[in-house]
């Protein structure tokens, strides 16, 4: 099998009947793209930027912050590059930040919200983004936007540092997506409404799960509410890559779900144009992909979302696919 795996490094990832699909990877540092580049990752997906914020007693500077990301869309040699702003909150605490403790972080104040907040982290990173621009195939992604508002004002910001670096004499590239990650259920239910204003969207499906399910991702008391299969969640999936098509735009995915053997095939039948997952999983989904219908997968998509439960969408796929 890892022969077989090994021979699809340098293929593109094409279903059984030529649909073609993007298999992109997760990462958190610059080392890791070695591993994404051995793996065949046609881009990445998914640029957790906390790392760089972590594990030390002050926030990184603008030049510390365009080193990182020039190198990450260097090492991808033009292949797109989706870049995560900060996400800290909830289970990713920055000490030197002082922040009061919160009754419920997971619904307290996080990712974009810290970041409209603390608009000064926020413009210094983003401006370490617009500088490393021109050295790749950059895409800029907001976490837990939860309002067409939240997103407006974080691309206003955007737009403000690119019109400052440009006033400067910086050069930026003007071919930037921006895009916003889908891990709030009120934010797939509006994405219809989105989807007019983004480039792209990415499900995330470690928060969406626990958000729909109410099931805290860290809890192990509540995991069996942890449901990627429920078709409450398949449901909301496929309201968002719906959307994002009647615009013209892409959906991609970058929580767990995405390199999830069972979850792939439905993904693939609801028409998902780019799935991103940790390197290591790539060549096995390119090789299963490979062996599968489209339109196959679009009957099966459609007949799981119409069951009753996580274990019979389950038990429906793992028999369709054996
Ligand atoms: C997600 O929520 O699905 C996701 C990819 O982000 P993180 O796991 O970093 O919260
Ligand atoms: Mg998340």
């Amino acid at each position: 099998q890892k022969a077989e795996w090994s021979k699809l490094v340098n293929e593109k990832t094409v279903s059984a009947d030529g649909h073609h699909v993007e298999l992109a990877a997760n990462i958190g540092t610059p080392k890791d793209l070695e591993g994404v580049v051995n793996n065949g990752g046609e881009g990445i997906g998914l640029y957790r930027t906390e790392f760089l914020y972590m594990g030390r007693d002050q926030l990184p500077t603008e030049d510390e912050q365009f080193e990182a990301y020039k190198a990450v869309l260097e090492g991808m040699e033009g292949k797109p590059v989706v870049v995560r702003t900060l996400d800290i909150g909830g289970d990713k605490e920055l000490p030197y930040l002082n922040l009061p403790k919160e009754m419920n972080p997971f619904l307290g104040f996080r990712a974009i919200r810290l970041c409209l907040e603390e608009q000064d982290i926020f413009r210094t990173q983003l401006r370490a983004l617009l500088r490393a621009s021109k050295s790749g195939n950059l895409k800029i992604m907001f976490p837990m936007i939860a309002t067409l508002g939240e997103f407006r004002q974080a691309k206003e910001i955007l737009e403000e540092e690119k019109q400052k670096l440009v006033a400067e004499g910086t050069q930026v590239s003007d071919q930037i997506e921006v895009g916003i990650m889908v891990e709030i259920p009120s934010t797939a239910v509006m994405a219809d409404t989105f989807a007019k204003e983004v480039d792209f969207f990415s499900i995330g499906t470690n928060d969406l799960i626990q958000y729909t399910m109410a099931a805290d991702r860290m809890n192990e008391r509540v995991s069996y509410l942890y449901q990627p299969y429920n078709p409450a969640i398949l449901r909301l999936v496929k309201m968002v890559i719906v959307a994002a098509h009647k615009q013209g735009k892409w959906a991609g995915m970058c929580g767990e779900m995405a390199g999830d053997e069972t979850a792939i095939p439905v993904l693939l039948g609801l028409g998902l144009d780019e799935f991103s997952m940790s390197a290591t999983s790539i060549l096995k989904a390119r090789s299963l992909i490979s062996k599968l219908s489209k339109a196959d997968m679009e009957s099966l998509a459609e007949s799981v979302l119409a069951m009753d439960t996580n274990e019979a969408v389950r038990e429906a796929v793992n028999k369709a696919i054996k």
